[in-house]
């Protein structure tokens, strides 16, 4: 997802890399290239986190696009009512 994520805090990009903890675990993070250039101080943040926010970043976007999809039903709802009644 390098690219496409920015940090919230300096506005720079974040760079997807991997390394290996201490225990020799393969693990994979973002960081932030303003922060390689001092003018930030987010860590690294591990990749993990970062998906799981932006996976509900996405859910949360598609809920709010629910209502959207549901308005050309909504102005047939009246309609229905009208007959009904
Ligand atoms: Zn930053």
């Amino acid at each position: 997802m390098t690219g496409k994520l920015f940090c919230g805090e300096c506005g720079e990009m974040l760079i997807g890399e991997s390394g290996t903890s201490k225990s020799k675990r393969l693990y994979s993070y973002y960081h932030c290239l303003g922060a390689r250039a001092h003018k930030c101080d987010t860590r690294r943040l591990l990749k993990e986190d970062v998906e799981n926010t932006v996976a509900l970043l996405i859910f949360d976007s598609l809920k709010e696009r629910k209502p959207l999809m549901k308005s050309p039903t909504a102005s047939i709802a009246p309609k229905g009512r009208t007959l009904r009644n």
